[in-house]
Order: C-alpha cells, then structure tokens, then sequence
C-alpha cells in the first residue's frame, strides 16, 4: 500500500486554521493529528479529541521514552506531537495533518523533509486582532503574547512550501485539500515510475 502523505499545517493563532483543519478532518482519506499539551482545557474542547490534556511531568516522561515525533513551547505551556499514532496512519495510507506551531513544524520537515508545510495567514493583522478578541478565549494580555509570537511565526513564512490566506474558510479548505490532491498524485505517479524502471 502506498504510505500516506504527512502536511504541516502553521499560522498565528486566530487564523482560524484549527477551523480549517476540523473542516479537512471530515475526510475519510484526512487523519488529524491530537497533540498533547500542560495548557488548561477551555470550555468546548474534549480530552482526546482536541488534545490529550497531561501535566508537565507526563510531558517529560513522554519526551524522554521517545514517544514525541515534536514538542515546543508557546506561550508558557509545552505541546508536542505523539509519534505513535502519526505513523501508523501514515503507514494506513492516510493523508496525515500536523496542526502545530512553527518550531515543531521546522522539527518535524528536519526529520522528515517530505512533509508538506502549510502556512495560513489572516488577511490582514486588524482582522487577526478582531478574530483573537472575538473569540473570546484568551485574556488580553495573552492576546498581546500570542500577537507578539505572530510576528516571529510570519517570519519562518518562506520556509514553508504553500502560503494560504484565510479569508474565507470555503476558499481556505478547497486550496488545501487541492494541495493534499496534488501531493497525492505527484506521489503516485513518482511510484508508478518507480516500478516502470
Ligand atoms: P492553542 O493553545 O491555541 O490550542 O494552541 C497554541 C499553538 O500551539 C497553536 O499555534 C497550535 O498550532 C500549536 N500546537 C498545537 N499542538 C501542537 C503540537 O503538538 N506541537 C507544536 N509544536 N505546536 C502545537
């Protein structure tokens, strides 16, 4: 069977790319990467669902038996990829989505440089700030904090392979799940070449 495909999907936070990927997520051929965190669960989100929930030290320990694929620092709290499940659903053949920030996302393309790197940007930092404070989720002084982290994630911008600008979530999931199509076929036809020889 041929392996699935691993896509990195990055952006400041109140892009609205963690709406984007529960949109892609809703693909039979599309697993969704759940990550672990130490942050506080918010109201809405669902142990094992939006992320595994674990203390600091479950963290370490998981980070010491080898058992992350990635982990970083935002914002004062750790979140990292478990790597078990990313590579069994690569190895069922499923296109596999990391929704993580870009300091895990340079980790990982460090690793495995085939992964494809998605950054989704807002249009504009007014409309980032409105959707930040829109939410309603993070206090102020967080919203400044993760502002602040924006301006160092716009910089890794070039890094990635594709930029998307969210402007509207319909045109945002039909342009990546294009890309995820392209990266498909390119994949296919490099195999079938493969065995031609
Ligand atoms: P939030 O607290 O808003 O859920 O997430 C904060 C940031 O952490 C987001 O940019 C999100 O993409 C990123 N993030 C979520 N899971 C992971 C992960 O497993 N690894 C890394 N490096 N970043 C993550």
């Amino acid at each position: 069977m041929t392996k699935g495909s691993l896509f990195i999907i990055s952006g400041p936070s109140g892009t609205g790319k963690g709406t984007v990927c529960k949109e892609l997520a809703r693909h039979d051929n599309i697993y969704l990467s759940v990550s672990a965190t130490t942050r506080d669960k918010r109201v809405g989100e669902e142990e094992g669902v939006t992320y595994f929930y674990i203390t600091k030290e479950e963290f370490s320990d998981m980070i010491n038996q080898g058992m992350m694929l990635e982990y970083a620092k935002y914002s004062g709290n750790y979140y990292g990829t478990p790597k078990r499940q990313v590579e069994k659903m690569l190895d069922e053949g499923k296109n596999v989505i990391l929704e993580i920030e870009a300091q895990g996302a340079l980790k990982v393309k460090e690793k495995m440089p085939e992964a494809v790197m998605i950054f989704i940007v807002p249009p504009s930092i007014k409309e980032l700030k409105s959707r930040l404070s829109k939410r309603g989720r993070e206090s102020a002084e967080e919203i400044e904090k993760r502002i602040n982290t924006a301006k160092w994630e716009f910089s890794q911008c070039p890094k990635y392979n594709y930029v998307l600008v969210n402007d509207d979530l319909e045109t945002c999931v039909k342009d990546t799940l294009e890309i995820i199509k392209a990266t498909n076929e390119r994949q296919e036809l490099i195999e079938r070449l493969l065995k031609e020889i």
